[in-house]
């Protein structure tokens, strides 16, 4: 058990990545607050977790709501009495032309992905400071290095958070606190598939066009990531010892990105 007498929340827990993220901790011992918008699907996550032995709660948090951030994370510390690992993971995507983009998207976008993890960020780093003991992982994207067609606000927020990861670990470290992001390729989520459609018809393709030709052509085997796959490196990075691992950012991408 590597993550025995740690809490942790992490953001957009009720589906996808951060469910798969949510109960790999919970398997490692950790108490777990799946933080999410759609309340139902959370409150089923942590059920599920419940109900093989885990420990976990349902928040309602919207990410980019200041005070739903706040009162979400102190839920958490009232709840268990600590907080030692935060995972900013909550996100959604909009695809179009750049000059398609009505201003109110591009903002919400900002809001959720770049907002939020910095909401979540100062809500939950005096309690980490106040324990010497905290990791902070951002999830963020092969769109945190690179770019690819119709993804301007995304690929804008998902560049932002390795400038937000990079300062927390800076002011962090020497109170105990880690700051890391994750960057996973395509994941076969509800975000992605809801893409295919939409990539398919703006670029004029079939939809296993925009999977092979689109999402995965740069891979060096042609596979998605998996949700366990990025399970696995943010637990890496949450069950870390020390500092010797901070600012730092790991792709997970089945070779799509190498640097
Ligand atoms: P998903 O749609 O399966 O899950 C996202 C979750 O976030 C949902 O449960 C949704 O309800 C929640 N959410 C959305 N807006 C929210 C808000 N304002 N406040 C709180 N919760 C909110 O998507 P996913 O693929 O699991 O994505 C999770 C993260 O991984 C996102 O940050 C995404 O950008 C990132 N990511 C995904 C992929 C991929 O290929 N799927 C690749 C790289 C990065």
């Amino acid at each position: 058990m590597r993550l025995e007498n740690r809490t942790a929340i992490v953001t957009g827990a009720a589906s996808g990545i951060g469910r798969a993220i949510a109960e790999r901790f919970a398997a490692e011992g950790a108490k777990v607050a799946i933080a999410d918008v759609a309340i139902g699907a959370a409150e089923e996550a942590a059920a599920a977790i419940t109900a093989k032995g885990g420990t976990a709660i349902a928040v309602a948090m919207d990410v980019a709501d200041e005070a739903a951030v706040n009162g979400g994370v102190a839920q958490v510390v009232e709840a268990w009495g600590r907080l030692d690992i935060a995972v900013s993971n909550a996100g959604i995507q909009i695809v179009h032309p750049v000059e398609e983009f009505s201003f109110a998207e591009w903002k919400r976008m900002l809001a959720i992905h770049l907002d939020g993890a910095f909401l979540l960020t100062r809500a939950a780093i005096p309690h980490m400071y106040s324990q010497k003991h905290g990791r902070i992982i951002y999830m963020g994207s092969v769109h945190s290095k690179t770019a690819s067609l119709l993804k301007a606000p995304y690929i804008t927020a998902k560049h932002g958070l390795l400038g937000l990861t990079r300062a927390v670990a800076r002011e962090g470290a020497p109170k105990g606190v880690t700051a890391n992001l994750v960057a996973p390729g395509f994941v076969l989520t509800q975000l992605v598939r809801k893409q295919i459609p939409e990539q398919a018809a703006t670029l004029g393709i079939s939809e296993d066009e925009v999977v092979r030709k689109v999402m995965l052509k740069d891979t060096a085997d042609g596979e998605f990531t998996t949700v366990d796959d990025i399970a696995d490196v943010t637990l890496f990075f949450a069950a870390y010892p020390n500092a010797a691992l901070t600012g730092q950012s790991l792709i997970a991408s089945h070779g799509w990105h190498m640097e």
